[in-house]
């Protein structure tokens, strides 16, 4: 798994540095395959470790400004994927104004999404899009740790993901 980021933006250039750094960081893998289970998964977390691990997913943030009913469509969403681009992630430019380790675990966060519409043996998504929960299946868990190690704290406070996303 591998982020990709090719504009001049440098809040996002900086948060695909440390996404990248967490996808070589073995701390991240061995956090993941010390947890028993998640929820709403059909893959133990030792199956999602080894699945972004060996995963040659190349994830391309792709930035953009809603404006219109866009604007109020996208007013909550940081970051969404959509299906028919399963290679793209989508971040909101409104939204990026935040530290780039909270954009790195989005991006972390989202690219388990990816790796989830991918891996067809298995589903690991945290269903609806309230985040009430959601704090223990992959998705979140797994953006969250990203979190803690980025800020290297582990009792940083979780943040919430995608409010609205991929509603079509
Ligand atoms: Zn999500």
């Amino acid at each position: 798994m591998k982020i990709i980021f090719n504009d001049n933006q440098e809040q996002v250039t900086e948060a695909t540095r440390m996404a990248n750094s967490i996808f070589e960081n073995q701390v991240f893998y061995d956090k993941i395959n010390l947890k028993e289970s998640f929820d709403l998964s059909t893959a133990s977390p030792k199956i999602i470790s080894e699945l972004i691990k060996h995963s040659s997913l190349e994830f391309k943030i792709d930035l953009f400004y809603p404006s219109g009913w866009r604007a109020i469509k996208y007013r909550n969403t940081i970051a969404y994927v959509d299906h028919r681009f399963p290679n793209t992630l989508f971040l909101n430019l409104k939204k990026i104004n935040r530290k780039p380790e909270d954009i790195a675990a989005t991006i972390i966060h989202e690219s388990i999404h990816a790796l989830d519409n991918e891996a067809i043996d298995y589903t690991f998504g945290h269903g609806n899009n309230s985040s009430k929960g959601k704090a223990n299946t992959a998705p979140y868990w797994i953006g969250n740790l990203a979190l803690k190690i980025l800020n290297n704290d582990f009792n940083t406070e979780s943040i919430i993901f995608d409010q609205e996303e991929n509603d079509d």
